[in-house]
């Protein structure tokens, strides 16, 4: 599932392929993964115009439109993308490349092509009216996770009483954690997922901080969380599974819906 640094890397996609160049022509393979547009919306609007430098916030990516010798002004359009579960963006270089089943749509410009892909379609790609509608898309997020101070980082946990694998997750408290940044930052803060935000101590939310800037750091480098053998993430899908760490079997659990994995050595019960 895309997560902060999936989108970050796409964000790369965007910025050094797509940005300044005329988009020549927009294919819309399904109207499903479009959000609040309409297919005629997209193939009339974009044409002609070009995307300006791309800004992620959480695990959104907005691509400000603009008209090819002008600024992107507060009135322009932006396109706006969520990648859900599955979703990516992909750029082509050689036109003609053939599609991929789950290509949704084609943004060509006159070097190549730019594609959302998305196999389960459960977010998607939407054409905003101005700068304002982009606003309010965003207002329900919190800060974005990525860059956050300790003391802002603090004040989110403790507004709210809620055990940590469920507010790390929650986009209105912090924007861009999911499944696997929230499991890999407790297990190697060594806190377990169902402690509670406000029964943290003051060094516990200082680690959970340091470790969550660390695993972004190397994350957003390699453009998804790592499935390294040294990683959380490298083992969490393997049935019986030892902890990286200690050797101890990794535990599973459901956890508001979501699949949580950590060590009960590393991670013992608050
Ligand atoms: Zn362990």
């Amino acid at each position: 599932m895309p997560e902060l640094p999936d989108v970050e890397g796409f964000r790369r996609v965007l910025a050094q392929h797509a940005v300044d160049r005329p988009i020549t022509r927009v294919e819309v393979l399904d109207p499903q993964v479009l959000r609040d547009t309409s297919p005629r919306q997209l193939t009339t609007a974009l044409p002609g115009t070009d995307l300006a430098k791309p800004r992620r916030y959480g695990k959104w990516l907005m691509a400000p439109v603009h008209q090819p010798g002008h600024r992107h002004g507060k009135d322009d359009p932006t396109l706006v993308f969520h990648f859900g579960m599955t979703g990516s963006l992909i750029w082509n270089d050689a036109a003609g490349e053939p599609l991929h089943p789950h290509d949704r749509l084609v943004f060509a410009m006159e070097d190549g092509e730019l594609r959302y892909r998305d196999m389960r379609k459960l977010q998607g790609v939407r054409l905003t009216g101005n700068d304002h509608d982009v606003e309010v898309l965003l207002s329900d997020l919190g800060p974005d996770a990525k860059d956050l101070s300790l003391a802002e980082f603090r004040d989110r946990l403790q507004g709210v009483r809620r055990q940590l694998k469920a507010a790390l997750t929650d986009q209105s408290v912090l924007a861009g954690l999911g499944n696997l940044l929230t499991d890999e930052i407790l297990w190697r803060a060594g806190l377990h997922p169902r402690h509670l935000t406000t029964d943290l101590s003051s060094s516990d939310v200082a680690r959970l901080h340091e470790e969550l800037h660390d695993v972004l750091r190397v994350s957003i480098r390699r453009g998804c969380v790592p499935p390294d053998d040294s990683w959380l993430t490298g083992w969490r899908d393997q049935p019986e599974a030892p902890c990286p760490r200690c050797g101890t079997p990794l535990r599973r659990m459901h956890l508001g819906g979501r699949a949580t994995v950590w060590c009960p050595h590393c991670q013992p019960a608050p």
